[in-house]
């Protein structure tokens, strides 16, 4: 993994289905393994795909409750907790942050987090000791809405504040539940490899046009949630931009789960 340089880099993290804290899937082993080979967070703000909402959102709560956000998956993933602390301090902080470059911003002061949060560091900071703040994702709006969200938290990278994207890569959770891919179907290696390919080289612009020119994206996202906290992820690392491809599998036959580690 890149010490891409002294400056804590940025994550892109594919979280795949609610199972994987409870699964030996090689994406599991891979978060298992993902905090060793980075300088330890004072603190970690995570976009996650499973929050949806129309201004960008943080949470607020000093304590943070695990979300269920899930239905009729094994009791002992509902017996799960993650009970890291919030940061309502740096949460202000954020927003400030955020509406000094344009946004609108509330706070939740109630809300907890939901799987695309706490199953990915569940794996990563088992101990929870980390505090979290979670921030939405706005789908009505496009790559480059979250890469400015990204940008406006970029200062943070310097108090060692480590900033994740939770989605995945593809997610077309039709197909995922029809079943019967014996491989990953051209589809999706064609979009994984397109953004692995423009990652490399550092093409923004591209990458931020992804829903027009990336082969097969309306196949791969029907609906582009849970690839824009990729761009909150690239976005906060800010440019000359340095991608490394740290991950890479399939999850049910069609969900790529990538992950991605950006500097500068
Ligand atoms: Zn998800």
């Amino acid at each position: 993994m890149p010490q891409l340089n002294s400056t804590i880099p940025t994550l892109f993290i594919s979280h795949g289905s609610p199972m994987l804290a409870l699964e030996d899937a090689p994406t599991t082993k891979f978060l298992r393994g993902l905090a060793a080979q980075l300088p330890k967070p004072s603190a970690i703000i995570i976009a996650s795909a499973h929050w949806e909402t129309d201004e960008p959102m943080l949470t607020g709560a000093v304590q943070l409750e695990t979300i269920h956000d899930f239905q009729g998956f094994p009791k002992e993933l509902y017996a799960l907790r993650y009970p890291a602390h919030g940061n309502p301090e740096l949460a202000n902080r954020v927003q400030s942050l955020l509406t000094a470059s344009g946004f609108k911003t509330g706070i939740d002061p109630v809300r907890g987090m939901d799987h695309g949060a706490w199953n990915p560091l569940l794996l990563m900071y088992p101990r929870a000791d980390i505090p979290v703040i979670e921030l939405s994702v706005q789908p009505k709006h496009d790559a480059s809405w979250h890469c400015k969200i990204g940008q406006a938290l970029a200062p943070l990278r310097k108090e060692n504040i480590l900033i994740i994207g939770t989605g995945n890569l593809t997610h077309n959770l039709r197909e995922a539940f029809r079943g019967h891919h014996s491989e990953t179907p051209l589809w999706v290696t064609a979009f994984a490899e397109w953004v692995a390919e423009h990652a490399a080289k550092s093409n923004i612009a591209d990458l931020l046009n992804w829903q027009t020119l990336a082969p097969h994206a309306r196949e791969n996202h029907p609906t582009p949630e849970h690839f824009l906290p990729f761009f909150v992820a690239l976005g906060a690392a800010g440019t000359p931009l340095q991608a490394r491809h740290l991950h890479e599998d399939t999850a049910l036959g069609v969900l790529a789960m990538d992950a991605y580690a950006f500097g500068n």
